[in-house]
């Protein structure tokens, strides 16, 4: 619908007036600094930053029903700008023009009611929000779609010449950062990604070199590639995208503010089930569900529950005993969450110890469980990848440690497609796996494609096809 038809109707903030007043905040020392710049820890203590908004109490000065209205509207809208994360404009970088924002599809994924059977399975209904049908095919371009928009501002704004992108990761970041960063002119911006040999999937790689990237591949895990990348972005002038980017988890609580909107705002019940690897999205997550409650969008915040393999353990560790120690990985097929000392681990806890509380949980799942879950959803006419089959299951180990309540409203998190993450899936059908993953592969959840000759009858014959009666 156009804005002019709507706007009979609408409320006045449906093409985003509101603008905000954006500084990094440091979470440790708590001060702050002009946004106009690329800064990822607090120049004064190396803490952490986050984006935050000193106009946010203005969007406060509006009930939560005015707000709710205006994103229903907006939906209504087919203004490519606010099409995707930017629906959310208010809540994700109220900064730019809309004409700044780089849209390519990203965000309004669906949540798909789990199959009964499935749900029999699993002990509890669910919904999974397929994140895999981004552009990239996960949940990471929510994020690379705010912080690129904010290059493509910044280089307008500062008349920026050259600048580099550059990220680490275990996949998919440097997918999206590619993608994103190859939309942009190419006599101004340079990507490169640093990816640890061998410990992306076939994919993964192939989707940084397709748009065109710089793909350096060094020795290690991911922990060691994030390294690197922290010590360039220390000492020279390159611009980082991975979720230490803090205008990154802006754009990742998007995945919050829709889930919201999906349930016409009712979150009393909802339990929200997602991976977690470098702590990213778990953080978006919750700052997410924070924002719309502070305005009164929603009435209470939900439970989150975040998963981990026990290869790749330490939040479920420190939610344990209360300590926390980055540890050393072992392989996982949730490969994208294969880390073991989270950067965003500090706002974690933070968040959980400041506002979630008891509505922060974290459960552990094996090798085994996580891609057994992704062939079971799989089979069951679901789209998840193994990080999806790890939240997936996580929900199964949740209902039996009794943490989920009565009534629960479940959304998972399966954060990208099952496409990327096929070798797994082949590993498992060809008895391939190494010892070190731990996974014995059972013969009922196999398959393989069987070689016949080009003929009917052989074909009907394997079947065992009645012929017709006429
Ligand atoms: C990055 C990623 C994760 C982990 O998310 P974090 O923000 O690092 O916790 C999980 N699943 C997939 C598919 C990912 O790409
Ligand atoms: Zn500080």
């Amino acid at each position: 619908m156009t804005p002019q038809k709507l706007s009979l109707d609408a409320p006045e903030d449906l093409i985003p007036l509101y603008r905000g007043e954006m500084v990094y905040e440091c979470i440790g020392c708590e001060k702050t600094f002009d946004i106009h710049q690329f800064l990822y820890t607090c120049p004064d203590c190396k803490s952490l930053l986050r984006i935050k908004n000193n106009a946010f109490s203005r969007l406060q000065e509006k009930p939560g029903q005015y707000w709710r209205e205006v994103l229903d509207y907006r939906k209504m809208l087919n203004l490519p700008p606010l099409k995707g994360i930017f629906r959310f404009y208010e809540f994700i970088f109220p900064l730019f023009p809309l004409d700044e924002i780089i849209y390519l599809g990203e965000g309004d994924t669906p949540i798909v009611k789990s199959n009964p059977d499935l749900s029999e399975l699993i002990g509890a209904e669910f919904y999974v929000k397929n994140d895999g049908l981004n552009p990239s095919v996960s949940f990471k371009d929510r994020g690379m779609a705010s912080a690129v928009s904010f290059i493509n501002y910044m280089i307008k704004k500062k008349n920026i010449s050259k600048l580099l992108g550059i990220c680490a990761s275990t996949g998919d970041t440097s997918a999206a950062a590619a993608l994103y960063l190859s939309y942009l002119d190419k006599k101004v911006v340079r990507s490169v990604v640093l990816l640890p040999k061998g410990k992306v999937t076939p994919a993964q790689l192939s989707q940084p070199l397709g748009s065109g990237a710089t793909v350096i591949e060094v020795p290690g895990v991911f922990d060691d590639c994030m390294k690197i990348v922290e010590e360039l972005a220390e000492n020279y002038q390159v611009c980082l995208l991975n979720s230490k980017n803090p205008i990154r988890i802006q754009g990742q609580k998007s995945y919050s503010y829709e889930i919201a909107q999906q349930l016409d705002y009712r979150t009393d019940n909802l339990v929200v089930v997602v991976p977690i690897g470098n702590a990213g999205n778990v953080t978006a997550i919750m700052e997410g569900f924070l924002d719309f409650y502070r305005v009164g969008i929603i009435e209470t915040l939900p439970l989150i529950i975040g998963v981990q393999s026990t290869h790749a353990n330490p939040v479920v560790t420190w939610r344990e005993t209360g300590t926390y120690v980055p540890m050393q990985i072992k392989p996982s097929v949730a490969q994208a969450a294969m880390i073991g000392n989270p950067v965003s681990f500090p706002k974690v806890s933070q968040l959980v110890e400041d506002y979630f509380n008891e509505n922060f949980a974290a459960v552990q799942v094996t090798e085994q469980e996580i891609i057994e879950g992704m062939l079971l959803a799989n089979r069951y006419g679901h789209v998840v990848c193994t990080q999806g089959g790890e939240a997936i299951v996580g929900l199964k180990t949740a209902l039996k440690k009794g943490l989920i309540p009565k009534n629960a409203t479940v959304v998972v998190d399966s954060t990208s497609h099952q496409l990327k993450f096929m070798n797994f899936q082949q590993m498992y059908f060809d008895d391939q796996y190494p010892p070190e993953y731990e996974i014995s592969p059972r013969k009922e959840l196999q398959n393989k494609p069987v070689g016949m000759n080009a003929s009917a009858t052989e074909i009907a014959r394997y079947l065992g096809l009645k012929k017709k009666i006429s």
